[in-house]
């Protein structure tokens, strides 16, 4: 599943590619014929995302306010089998300056594209635009079973496979997101909050950062990486970590997923413990300390990182390190 920092890259190039324009909506499958028949048409107003939701506001050409009841808002959760697959001529493929959408965000998650920081769209082979002049594309025929196709003039998003996928009022937006515990890739994200939501419950904290409503958006990679970097026993209470070191998990994972959205990638090993030569099949150590490491030499003080099944995710640590 792809975790926050995606579906906030996937906002953003949403947001470049088509705040403020029309867009076709349809449901090739049929299954989102109804959803899709009510915006269609409609002007996308922007996009933001709270976790792993996408949220789409949609309201009728020249209305106001954008706050207002006619506003009508498309949630999307990709789950572990949704993805979304892009298509479109050379200026929708263009670079963006936020280098996203890729040609498909989520399903096996994170496809790498190279450091270039240039258009995500370009380098997954995945439809057939990518080079066609402006003016002279038209879409594919959809692939597989789309849920929702969003088409602009000058390109479109298939959706395949989301785990939600939904229209819903302003109120309706605020009852999902009041689910959801802060997000620390949002400005209205708050820590303290965070502090709290973890200092109430007696479950193992390694548990607690993969569950989104103490925290929104972390996935299994920051998980295992920040309490790692914070010294943190995964498997130490919730309510028996103190507020200075879950205040340092917050204050870790904002620059890391920061970064996440700015590259798409999940980068958490500091510059200087990188190893000079990576061992075969640990290509991992250039990019994480522990995660998918197990059997491996810790980074920084050389005992083996471990791996235990814990809420049915597989977690990873190192025992010294993070021996309290
Ligand atoms: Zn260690």
């Amino acid at each position: 599943m792809p975790e926050g920092h995606t579906i906030h890259r996937l906002a953003s190039a949403l947001d470049e590619l088509w705040s403020g324009q029309r867009l076709r909506a349809s449901s090739p499958q049929g299954r989102f014929a109804n959803g899709a028949e009510s915006i269609d048409g409609q002007v996308l107003l922007g996009a933001s995302a709270h976790g792993k939701h996408l949220f789409l506001p949609f309201a009728p050409e020249g209305y106001m306010p954008l706050d207002g009841p006619g506003v009508t808002w498309l949630r999307v959760h990709l789950g572990l089998y949704g993805s979304w697959t892009f298509d479109g001529d050379a200026s929708f493929t263009a670079p963006h300056a936020i280098g996203a959408p890729r040609r498909r965000v989520g399903e096996r998650g994170e496809h790498p594209l190279g450091r270039s920081g240039g258009s995500a769209l370009v380098g997954l082979g995945v439809g057939t635009g990518g080079g066609t002049a402006p003016g002279k594309w038209s879409p594919s025929e959809p692939r597989g079973a789309v849920r929702l196709r969003l088409l602009g003039e000058h390109g479109c998003a298939d959706l395949t496979g989301p785990a939600a996928c939904e229209l819903l009022d302003a109120d309706g937006v605020a009852a999902v997101r009041h689910r959801l515990g802060p997000d620390p890739l949002r400005d209205d994200g708050e820590r303290e909050v965070f502090v709290a939501n973890v200092r109430r419950r007696r479950k193992p904290v390694g548990e607690l950062l993969m569950d989104q409503a103490v925290l929104a958006g972390a996935g299994n990679i920051y998980r295992a990486e920040t309490l790692f970097r914070c010294r943190i026993n995964p498997y130490r209470p919730g309510n028996a970590t103190g507020v200075g070191r879950l205040r340092a998990v917050w204050d870790d994972l904002v620059p890391l997923m920061t970064y996440g959205v700015e590259t798409g990638f999940i980068t958490t090993v500091d510059a200087a413990d990188v190893p000079d030569v990576l061992d075969e099949g640990d290509q991992e150590a250039a990019r994480w300390y522990v995660y998918h490491r197990d059997g491996r030499a810790c980074l920084r003080c050389g005992t083996t990182v471990r791996r235990a099944e814990v809420g049915g995710r597989t977690l990873f640590w190192c025992p010294r390190c993070q021996a309290r």
